[in-house]
């Protein structure tokens, strides 16, 4: 009958919220020890420039749980976020980050994303100091990307926090640019060095299409602030192409590798001998 119909409906829609929160209960807790089992792990991406070469790595977080699987970045930054995990999740991809940075070639830069929930909390600027400081990389070596969130927030803590950073010697840039808030404002107030266009205005490179106008528009804007402008997710050389005829600087995405074990960083260096860097003009095969 309906009645019952109704009834074991709800149930069902009980159970399923039931199963969430049991399914997030369970996840919290496997990510609270997951630290010290040695679960997380931290992968780099390689920013290339203009001509393809290695200017830096992307430091890019891990978590292989044995019960769950890879879980995405996406899924269990938020969860470490709410459970005071992010401060010593991000204090080991900094450890690692500025580690590996002081054995690349080149003076190769690496670039580690911050949350903004680290802003809260203070001793962030301690934690970067201390990373620096014990893995002996140079500060110029090391990019911070931030979300626009924290560049617009009214705390004043925030500010300071942030020149204090710059005032390390770091540099510091905006991640995924244009996907948060539309006030540019505070482009002039903070000590900004890179603008990273966010991936969703890449996907369409026609040039009369409106995400080509953003990326060109956005690009300029970059350039006449005299900020690096990096373009992030290219998939394809069509793409590339597009971006470089914009004014994009440096590029990073599938189309130049995957993000990569940090074993597997040498090997694909090694593509790129130091006679590719001192002719300038030479194509990349
Ligand atoms: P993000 O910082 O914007 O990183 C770029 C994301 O795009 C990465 O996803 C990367 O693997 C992916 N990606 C790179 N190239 C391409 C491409 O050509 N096509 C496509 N479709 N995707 C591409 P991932 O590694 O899953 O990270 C997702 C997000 O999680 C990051 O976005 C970042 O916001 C956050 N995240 C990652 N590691 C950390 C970390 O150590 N700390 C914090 N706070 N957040 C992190
Ligand atoms: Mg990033
Ligand atoms: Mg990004
Ligand atoms: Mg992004």
């Amino acid at each position: 009958s309906a009645k019952s119909r109704g009834r074991s409906g709800l149930c069902f829609y009980n159970r399923q919220l039931n199963a969430a929160a049991v399914e997030r209960l369970r996840l919290e807790a496997a990510l609270r020890r997951a630290l010290e089992r040695g679960e997380i792990d931290v992968h780099f991406q390689p920013k290339v420039d203009r001509e393809g070469r290695p200017l830096s790595f992307e430091a890019l977080v891990r978590w292989h749980s044995p019960e769950f699987g890879a879980i995405s970045p996406a899924v269990f930054i938020p969860i470490a976020e709410d459970t005071g995990q992010i401060e010593p999740i991000t204090e080991f991809v900094l450890a690692r980050a500025c580690r590996l940075a002081c054995a690349w070639p080149r003076e190769l830069a690496v670039a580690v994303n911050l949350s903004p929930r680290l802003f809260h909390s203070g001793g962030l600027c301690r934690r970067v100091e201390r990373a620096l400081a014990l893995s002996g990389l140079a500060p110029h070596r090391l990019e911070l990307e931030l979300t626009e969130g924290i560049l617009m927030e009214k705390n004043m803590r925030a500010v300071e926090q942030l020149q204090a950073l710059k005032a390390l010697g770091v540099r510091l840039a905006v991640d995924d640019f244009g996907t948060g808030y539309s006030s540019l404002a505070y482009l002039r107030r903070f000590p900004l060095d890179i603008l990273k266009v966010d991936k969703s205005f890449v996907g369409n490179c026609r040039p009369d299409a409106s995400d080509a106008i953003l990326v060109r528009a956005i690009s300029s804007l970059g350039r006449e602030l005299g900020l690096t402008v990096v373009a992030e997710g290219v998939e394809t050389q069509a793409q590339w192409d597009f971006l470089r005829q914009a004014g994009c600087d440096e590029f990073q995405g599938y189309l130049f590798a995957r993000p990569l074990p940090a074993e597997q960083t040498h090997a694909w260096l090694a593509r790129f001998p130091d006679s590719v860097y001192r002719s300038s003009r030479r194509a990349l095969a």
